[in-house]
């Protein structure tokens, strides 16, 4: 067993200058270190993120699962997805409709179905199946829409994204991400950003995990959580390098955001090319650093 393990989350990186992300940035802190004691006790990788995930889903603090926004029919559609380094095992939901927690949801498809990715309807009758904790109440109670009144810096839209994500490696050398959204605002009845696919939002093998968050459309053109992967196997970047040039691949479409990456030897990015991401990071020296803005 190796003593090294690293953990690395992001809650979104349609951060806005001049508004106060302390809450946040202390809520990511505070999940950092839970993760921290957790994996030190032995906790597996996909563990860490799929609890880690879920906190995020749970807080309202991001356009994430409890913090999600309706979309233009007023309803709200919720994607995630996860993945196993190990055994290159993925789980997804798009547009998933009364349920707690996505990201659960996404571990059950891949647990328990011979599926990747469910959406829609046959995703919620699959939640229901499995007894996935369902909304309570009204659902234009139960959400706390985060960030509702935040402006697109990129295209002048009323706002634009948030997600959450995390990426760990753990003491035996395993790897797993996740990422969970609730989409952008405004976004069309049906729309499915890059969070629920494999290889855009979320990636994970034996050498790298990833997590993305950004205006999703510019995210799946570039594939941009394999293209780290790829960058690293073939190559033959660092992960620093293989990570700002996969957001810089977004960046030469137009699109913004960012992710976070740890390596199999613990190392971290936390590219973005948006004014802010907040984002949380536990480095293998036990070093802990949140933030939103570079400071
Ligand atoms: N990538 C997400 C989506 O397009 C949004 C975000 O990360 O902020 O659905």
């Amino acid at each position: 067993m190796a003593d090294r393990f690293a953990l690395v989350l992001h809650g979104g990186a349609g951060a806005q200058r001049g508004r106060d992300y302390s809450a946040e940035v202390a809520h990511m802190r505070g999940l950092v270190e839970a993760g921290r004691d957790r994996l030190a006790g032995g906790a597996s990788a996909l563990d860490v993120v799929v609890e880690t995930i879920a906190q995020l889903e749970a807080s309202g603090l991001y356009v994430a699962g409890r913090g999600a926004s309706p979309n233009t029919a007023g309803r709200y559609e919720l994607d995630a997805s996860l993945m196993d380094g190990p055994t290159a095992r993925g789980g997804a939901v798009a547009a998933l409709q009364g349920f707690v927690s996505p990201v659960r949801t996404a571990r059950a498809v891949m647990e328990r179905t011979h599926h990747v990715l469910l959406a829609g309807e046959g995703a919620a009758m699959f939640a229901g199946e499995q007894d996935m904790e369902s909304i309570p109440g009204e659902p234009g109670e139960w959400f706390t829409h985060a960030g509702a009144d935040e402006d697109n810096h990129a295209t002048g839209a009323r706002l634009t994204h948030g997600t959450v994500g995390c990426a760990v490696l753990d003491r035996e050398g395993r790897l797993a991400a996740g990422t969970s959204t609730g989409g952008v605002f405004d976004k069309m009845p049906g729309r499915v950003g890059d969070t629920p696919v494999i290889g855009a939002g979320t990636w994970a093998d034996d050498a790298v995990a990833v997590s993305s968050t950004g205006s999703g459309e510019f995210f799946l053109r570039t594939a941009t959580a394999v293209q780290v992967a790829h960058r690293l196997r073939w190559a033959g970047q660092d992960l620093l390098t293989a990570a700002a040039a996969a957001i810089g691949s977004v960046g030469a479409l137009g699109g913004d955001g960012g992710l976070i990456a740890v390596d199999r030897d613990g190392r971290i990015a936390m590219p973005y090319n948006s004014q802010g991401m907040k984002r949380a990071a536990l480095f293998p020296d036990g070093r802990i650093t949140s933030a939103a803005f570079e400071d």
